[in-house]
């Protein structure tokens, strides 16, 4: 087939980008080349902040509710054309249709989040902080701010972060994934079939190049970042030397903890799922099993078996669980990581290395993974492997289980699951990492309460979305005010104080 050319989105329009480089979008479930997009220079990047710089004035001046009502349109309009959405992120992803639906899901609850938009900005007001002296606080957007998101969720993370950015009353830039770009112009179709005035929303294709011009221009007030902790670091240093708010959210290692009082069974759905829904391309993926005690034996020969039952195939196919990887240098990437872990003495208990889907030979797939006796100092169990590989370290107990989370150098989520209380609050209270789910695999935040990792996995001090993802997109400003019937004659020369 001929490959569809993919491009950028500036000012309302969809406009080719002016370099000559390019990438290949495939359908990963077939292995075939599916469309080319465009890899845009700094002459895109600037482009496409001009319209950001020029549309933002009338944006940030448009009441909040105004702003929420547009949103609300394009809440309607997300929930419209979900399959569509979903459809997309299948093709160009790979995972399962109803993973895909579930993503739009989530990034719908952030636009519902942001209708909210008038009373999460009101402001603070104290009446007679001095004698005929009020003061307030307001929340002012910050200008043009940019979104850079990784590949495992086209539709859910850039919406972690336009509709809030937008609602505050921003201009943005998205720079999605060059491996699945199609579900960004989509969702800039919605927004202009919503109302939003031109080049208040804009999408700019690319990769390093482009990211690098966003990251460098002037007009650029504020990046956040999703994707792999290096890039994230990069991100965080480059935009902070250029004088940016900067949120880079990175990569993980996400341990499930067993305990030996839990209900095994249900462990074991928790961990089959996290581990190994969307192929373990999720960043709250479980890549570690912690093995308390006497669970170990229990867990392992049901993950082995649930583990070799997977049904591997196609994205579209209902049957299907887990889809292909996304392309085939991540497909070699995880191999290499299985060869490692097998090198380093690790037990590997299921092997995907070989795994074949009748029909799609030419997919980039892999089976489910399972190694057991994976000890700290191995590449597999320090390493983000973002792959359905499940490494499994047996402890003798909680502290040990504890010490073995709170030292690695990844922190974004993690879970444990016991049928006792007093153990599930002190997990919660004394575990070094950000998100923290007891009895449920995969804890990512509602739209309202923020969603980061600590550690490695967050450079920058605000969470995405909710309240941290507002006060993250404005600016506080403070106003004191009196007239003139309370004001004083005759210069003051000392600090004013409360009179
Ligand atoms: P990635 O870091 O390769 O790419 C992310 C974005 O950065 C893309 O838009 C990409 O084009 C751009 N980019 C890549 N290399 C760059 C460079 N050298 N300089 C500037 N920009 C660059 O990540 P990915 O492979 O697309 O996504 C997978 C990673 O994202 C995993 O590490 C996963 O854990 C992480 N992730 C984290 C979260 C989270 O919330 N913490 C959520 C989703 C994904």
């Amino acid at each position: 087939m001929t490959p569809i050319r993919i491009d950028n989105y500036i000012g309302g329009r969809r406009i080719a980008s002016s370099s000559t480089r390019t990438s290949d979008v495939y359908r990963p479930a077939a292995g075939e080349r599916t469309g080319q997009v465009g890899l845009s220079n700094a002459a895109d990047v600037h482009a496409a902040v001009a319209a950001a710089s020029a549309a933002f004035p009338v944006w940030a001046d448009t009441p909040p509710i105004r702003r929420a009502r547009l949103m609300n349109r394009f809440l309607g309009l997300m929930n419209q054309h979900k399959d569509e959405l979903a459809r997309t992120i299948t093709a160009e992803h790979g995972k399962v249709f109803s993973d895909a639906l579930a993503e739009v899901e989530r990034g719908i609850e952030v636009v519902e989040f942001a209708c909210g938009i008038p009373q999460l900005l009101k402001g603070d007001f104290t009446d007679q902080v001095s004698r005929g002296i009020d003061n307030w606080t307001l929340r002012q957007p910050l200008g043009v701010v940019a979104g850079i998101t990784p590949f495992n969720f086209p539709v859910m993370v850039p919406a972690w972060m336009y509709p809030v950015a937008l609602a505050c009353g921003n201009t943005f830039v998205l720079k999605p994934s060059p491996i699945d770009p199609t579900a960004s112009l989509l969702a800039a179709d919605l927004i202009r079939e919503a109302g939003f005035p031109d080049g208040v929303f804009n999408v700019i294709q690319g990769d390093k190049e482009a990211v690098d011009a966003l990251l460098e221009h002037r007009d650029v007030r504020a990046v956040s970042f999703v994707g792999s902790t290096p890039v994230a670091n990069h991100i965080y240093e480059t935009g902070a030397r250029h004088g940016k708010r900067v949120q880079a959210l990175g990569g993980a290692k996400n341990h499930l903890v067993v305990m030996p009082d839990a209900d095994i069974e249900k462990a074991v759905d928790g961990l089959i799922g996290a581990a190994y829904g969307s192929a373990g391309e999720r960043c709250m993926a479980i890549s570690v099993a912690v093995l308390v005690g006497s669970a170990a034996d229990r867990v392992m020969p049901l993950l082995a078996k649930r583990t070799r039952e997977l049904r591997i195939g196609d994205g579209r196919d209902e049957a299907s669980e887990m889809g292909p990887i996304v392309t085939e240098a991540a497909r070699q990437r995880i191999v290499g990581y299985i060869d490692a872990g097998v090198e380093e003495g690790a037990s590997l208990v299921v092997d995907g290395r070989s795994h074949r889907v009748a029909g799609s030979e030419g997919g980039f797939f892999l089976g489910g993974t399972l190694f057991d006796h994976v000890t700290p100092d191995m590449r597999i169990y320090k390493e983000e492997i973002f792959g359905p590989v499940l490494v499994c370290v047996r402890v003798s107990n909680f502290d040990e289980a504890m010490r073995l989370i709170n030292t690695h150098e990844f922190g974004n989520g993690v879970s444990c699951y016991t049928q006792d209380g007093n153990v599930a609050r002190e997990f919660a209270r004394r575990v070094q990492v950000g998100m923290v789910g007891i009895n449920l695999s995969i804890p990512i935040p509602m739209a309202w309460h923020g969603f980061g990792g600590w550690k490695k996995s967050l450079f920058g001090d605000m969470y995405a979305y909710g309240e941290e993802g507002v006060r993250f997109y404005t600016k506080q400003k403070s106003v004191m005010q009196r007239w003139p019937a309370s004001v004083e004659k005759g210069a003051e020369f000392s600090m004013p104080v409360a009179k």
